[in-house]
């Protein structure tokens, strides 16, 4: 009975690396509020076992499904009357999009516009009722240059790598379908994320497993790039944050107020698992190899995620240190 009062919501992308902690996030905090669906066509980046304890809940359906079939998504809004729709689901790793651009033009760019389409086809211009949420990222605006710069939600949108422009593709789309159909729409752009669950061939991952297995660290570049990161169950709140507070077609832009030379993290990653591993300090740095640097290489990014601070009250909960000791633990056990 109580589940006829629950509102569905629809997740894409929610067996990958943050959507996994969406899902659990909602499906935990709203067990009697949502019924949560979630879609992943599990690419290799997607993977059911992120979700086992809570495979089982009540308020829970997985749907196996691709985002560039538009007649698959027009049956299941059509099926469920859905919310809202908190959109992740992407191809998103760079190295990927500069050999294969056409695939994130598809998933990322054509498939946002078939839920736009899917969306905007069931819910007959009642959209006072229901909620568009793209999750984007801060590639978006380019590489910064000058210390004293950050990203605002203002900021002209340079992208410079496939992936970042096929993200930025996708929020101008949101946005205009906002615009024109008068769409609920509402977006954020993330800095990078780190945590449990993420696929071995980003950055942190990586090095922990090649730590692990005493294999070469590769770092492109002289490892200047600076990045800040975040602790992606602090991107899960911020994203419940903004589903929930987030004005209709406002942007906001997430971040951990955290910068790091990818250099630096590498050396902190090697001291804590020297640590964890029983290792004479020093040992896991001497794998450190320099690699030839990736094609295009943004220098720096950076967030000011004043405006999420200060409008919907959300701040990070973990330091650094703390997230990647949590993080190494999980990769150890
Ligand atoms: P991920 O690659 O770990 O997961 C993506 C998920 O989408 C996978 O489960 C995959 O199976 C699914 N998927 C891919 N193509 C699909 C398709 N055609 N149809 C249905 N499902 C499909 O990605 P992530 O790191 O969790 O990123 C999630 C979202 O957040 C992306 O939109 C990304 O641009 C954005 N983002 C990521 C970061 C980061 O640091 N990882 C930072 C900011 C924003």
């Amino acid at each position: 009975m109580r589940e006829n009062h629950m509102k569905k919501i629809l997740i894409t992308g929610g067996a990958g690396f943050i959507g996994s902690h969406v899902v659990r996030l909602f499906v935990n905090q709203y067990s009697d509020k949502y019924h949560v669906f979630n879609l992943d066509a599990l690419t290799y980046a997607g993977n059911l076992e992120n979700l086992k304890d809570i495979e089982q809940a009540s308020n829970y359906t997985f749907v196996k499904g691709d985002i560039r079939d538009a007649a698959f998504l027009n049956d299941l809004f059509l099926e469920h009357d859905f919310y809202g729709v908190i959109h992740l689901a992407a191809e998103s790793h760079v190295d990927r999009s500069i050999t294969d651009p056409m695939a994130f033009v598809l998933t990322n760019v054509v498939g946002t516009v078939n839920l736009l389409n899917a969306a905007k086809t069931a819910w007959k211009g009642g959209y006072n009722n229901h909620r568009f949420y793209h999750v984007s990222t801060d590639e978006v605006y380019g590489e910064l240059h000058n210390p004293d710069e950050f990203f605002l939600e203002t900021t002209k949108y340079d992208p410079r790598s496939p992936y970042s422009a096929s993200k930025a593709a996708s929020d101008h789309f949101v946005r205009a379908y906002g615009n024109t159909y008068k769409m609920q729409v509402v977006l954020s752009n993330c800095s990078n994320n780190y945590g449990p669950n993420h696929f071995p061939e980003k950055l942190i991952p990586l090095m922990i497993n090649n730590i692990m297995h005493n294999k070469p660290l590769p770092v492109y570049g002289k490892g200047e790039n600076v990045r800040d990161w975040l602790y992606v169950i602090d991107h899960a709140r911020a994203i419940d944050t903004v589903f929930h507070q987030g004005i209709n077609g406002e942007t906001y832009n997430i971040g951990g107020f955290n910068e790091w030379k990818n250099i630096d993290l590498v050396k902190m990653l090697c001291r804590i698992m020297d640590e964890k591993l029983d290792r004479e300090v020093g040992t896991s740095e001497q794998l450190i190899a320099y690699v030839t640097d990736r094609a295009g290489h943004d220098l720096r990014y950076a967030i000011d995620a004043t405006k999420l601070k200060d409008e919907l009250g959300w701040l990070p909960s973990l330091q650094f240190e703390e997230g990647l000791e949590k993080t190494v633990d999980w990769y150890l056990h």
